[in-house]
């Protein structure tokens, strides 16, 4: 994974399906099995999408962690951050 804008999204799509299948647990309080199942599975998800948001999600060059992703350019050492390595 070397663009690091691939892994906000990839992140931030992880994130979000969590947050749902929590969410959604959260209607099924009627069915227990089901609730903590959906529960755990959303939290561990939610939790794997932090960690691949603030492992991937950083500039190539300085290593910063992008937490908004604007233009090609590192807002910390002004580098490109989709140079390709050719
Ligand atoms: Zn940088």
């Amino acid at each position: 994974m070397r663009s690091p804008k691939t892994a906000f999204v990839l992140s931030g799509l992880i994130m979000s399906v969590g947050v749902t299948l929590t969410a959604a647990g959260l209607n099924l309080l009627d069915e227990a099995a089901l609730y903590t199942a959906l529960f755990i599975i959303g939290i561990i998800l939610f939790i794997s999408g932090l960690y691949l948001n603030n492992r991937y999600v950083r500039c190539p060059h300085c290593d910063s962690h992008l937490k908004r992703i604007q233009g090609s350019k590192c807002p910390y050492c002004g580098r490109e951050l989709y140079k390709n390595d050719g």
